[in-house]
């Protein structure tokens, strides 16, 4: 029974009564921090997310990844998954039956406390996804992730589970996938071990407010351009100054919004002048 991969890691199999085609490719894997993803196109999965350190994560089961094809809970004999908006309009939105179906079926094994098992429909109505939400997001024991299609979802199915809506930002997709897989990727790369070096997310942008300073690397000097100096010269205090000056000056002068909160909390005068 088990034919999972060795690199999988620990490994928990339970017996199953659902049909083949509900079933994850992946058996159930002890501890790690579990996606579930409801989508109209499950091929879509791993995606970006089979690759680099989430790929490797994924391989060593520090997370795992389950689709649940969406088109399999469409009830008539062409598997209809959506029909047309009340009071009419353009385009078709997902019927709240099959989706509830699907819901349900995902909801198995899973925390009913959504803190500890968030369920969010990828939306541009949504929050805007933050770091803070991905760090969040993170410290759960998984999550269940919608992916709409067509003009959206039916207001009830999000009502009658608590979704928290999310967005990746001010402009429409055609789907959630690829907005599911950034959400992913900026929570998984944050589970302890992921990332080789956990030292690089603590001063990544976003942390404290600030953007990160720009980076460079050898050679030395490219195309006439030279590595700031005091980045070669070996002194950490200075470095230090220059990295927090420059993260400082990229935030006043790119992020307002930013900048006004970190004024806020180490209690600076924010400037009126933004320096362009
Ligand atoms: N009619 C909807 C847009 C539907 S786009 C509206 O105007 O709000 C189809 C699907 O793509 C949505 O259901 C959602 O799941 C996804 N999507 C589109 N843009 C997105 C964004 N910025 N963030 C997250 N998901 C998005």
């Amino acid at each position: 029974m088990n034919n999972a991969p060795k690199s999988h890691g620990r490994l928990s199999i339970s017996a199953t009564a659902e049909p083949r085609e509900l079933m994850t490719d992946r058996p159930d894997l002890d501890q790690a921090w579990k996606a579930k993803i409801i989508t109209l196109f499950p091929d879509a999965f791993p995606g970006v997310l089979g690759e680099s350190l989430t790929g490797k994560a994924l391989q060593d089961g520090l997370w795992q990844l389950e689709t649940i094809d969406l088109r399999i809970f469409g009830d008539t004999k062409h598997r209809n998954v959506d029909d047309t908006p009340a009071g009419g309009g353009a385009g078709m939105v997902l019927r709240p039956d099959v989706v509830g179906k699907a819901m349900d079926f995902a909801s198995k094994g899973t925390s009913p406390d959504r803190d500890k098992w968030p369920i969010v429909y990828m939306s541009p109505r949504g929050k805007p996804l933050t770091q803070e939400m991905a760090a969040t997001f993170s410290q759960s024991e998984g999550i269940t992730i919608l992916c709409g299609r067509f003009e959206g979802l039916d207001e009830r199915v999000i009502d009658h589970f608590g979704m928290r809506e999310v967005s990746i930002g001010d402009f429409v997709l055609t789907g959630g996938e690829i907005a599911a897989q950034a959400l992913i990727d900026a929570t998984v790369r944050l589970i302890p071990r992921v990332l080789g070096n956990q030292a690089s997310t603590e001063d990544e942008s976003f942390s404290d407010f600030l953007l990160e300073h720009p980076q460079y690397t050898k050679p030395a000097v490219w195309k006439g351009r030279e590595i700031p100096e005091v980045l070669l010269s070996g002194h950490h205090g200075k470095i230090a100054d220059w990295r927090r000056d420059m993260a400082e000056r990229l935030t006043k002068e790119r992020r307002p919004d930013l900048w006004r909160a970190y004024c806020a909390k180490y209690n600076r005068d924010p400037g009126e002048d933004q320096e362009l």
